[in-house]
């Protein structure tokens, strides 16, 4: 397919480039992070190789989640934001982004969202899970009250946020102990970015701001799958719970998908038929993921044309309110 809009492309700083070396051997390392760190050279030919016409570009993670210190935190986001507007302004028809945000100082994120996006043009936030704030192991997920004010500014600012993983805190996967194979991208950050997710559902936020809207990568971190049992079992007793609504009212309002990570057509289907193809969105997760794969699939996924339009380019000139045909 051509003229595909691509979300979750990753881009790195000096700063934040370190965060990604964890998940590669030191031989690929030099080429990947000359990748993560490049707009111009190596990322603009591969999308037009590959059919991509607009990628909306994200921080690497964990980055500023992990800056405990907040005014390094705050320091380190606007860097990362100014060298994304930087490329934004260089190929405006090519490269959108979203925001990363110090939300160890939800003041400052709300400032830096508002920059973001009445200066930048930026589409939205994305943010890497819970953030660390002032030590390193002390820590916020973002359904803490500390957070309301931030919440009623992405409503007000109507974009939208996506809740984007990051490796759990050491002492929430004890049960992987032993298979260190079942970190990152292989387990853990499926589960912690889904058990986030039902987080915010559990906090009442989407009773208070019935517009935000959240995106989760990888074809939702699992939930549509789980998300009818969870909201079942979670209806027949009473566990002092003060949301209004199901779970699954909140997915199916609250919630869109992308297929980063998750080349695989029977559970893209299966998103489909939870979610409803409108709320599905592509993305590849550039460069933890190869834009051949990602493109290659979804170019060729048994699915009709008509929905291989709407996720691959519809569905995000709708979200994001792009000036596209
Ligand atoms: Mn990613």
């Amino acid at each position: 397919m051509k003229n595909k809009i691509a979300i979750e492309g990753h881009f790195a700083i000096p700063e934040t480039l370190g965060c990604s070396k964890v998940y590669f051997d030191d031989a690929v390392w030099p080429q990947f992070s000359k990748k993560i760190q490049d707009f111009m050279d190596i990322r603009l030919p591969e999308m037009d190789e590959y059919g991509i016409e607009v990628k909306v570009l994200s921080l690497n993670s964990p980055a500023i989640q992990s800056i405990w210190n907040r005014k390094e935190a705050v320091e380190v986001a606007k860097k990362a934001n100014d060298v994304m507007a930087e490329a934004m302004a260089k190929k405006p028809d090519r490269f959108k982004g979203f925001a990363a945000l110090p939300m160890q100082d939800p003041d400052a994120a709300i400032k830096e969202l508002e920059r973001c996006v009445k200066e930048y043009g930026c589409v939205g936030a994305l943010v890497n899970g819970f953030s660390q704030i002032d030590s390193e192991g002390n820590y916020e997920y973002l359904d803490h009250e500390m957070y309301d004010e931030f919440w009623a500014c992405v409503a007000e600012l109507d974009v939208p946020f996506y809740l984007h993983p990051r490796e759990p805190m050491k002492e929430n996967i004890k049960t992987l102990k032993g298979q260190p194979w079942l970190e990152g991208a292989a387990w853990a950050f499926g589960v912690e970015t889904a058990t986030h997710a039902l987080r915010l559902m559990g906090s009442g936020m989407f009773d208070k701001y019935p517009n935000i809207k959240i995106i989760l990568g990888h074809l939702g971190e699992m939930l549509p799958f789980c998300i009818w049992r969870s909201s079942n079992r979670i209806s027949k007793t009473d566990r002092g719970q003060k949301f209004e609504k199901p779970f699954t009212y909140y997915f199916a309002n609250n919630f869109y998908v992308t297929t980063s990570g998750q080349f695989h057509t029977r559970s893209l289907i299966d998103t489909q038929m939870e979610l409803g193809t409108d709320k599905i969105l592509f993305a590849a997760d550039f460069p933890f993921e190869d834009i051949k794969d990602a493109c290659t699939w979804f170019d060729n996924a048994p699915i009709s044309e008509h929905d291989r339009y709407k996720i691959g380019r519809q569905n995000s000139i709708d979200l994001f309110k792009l000036n596209l045909k």
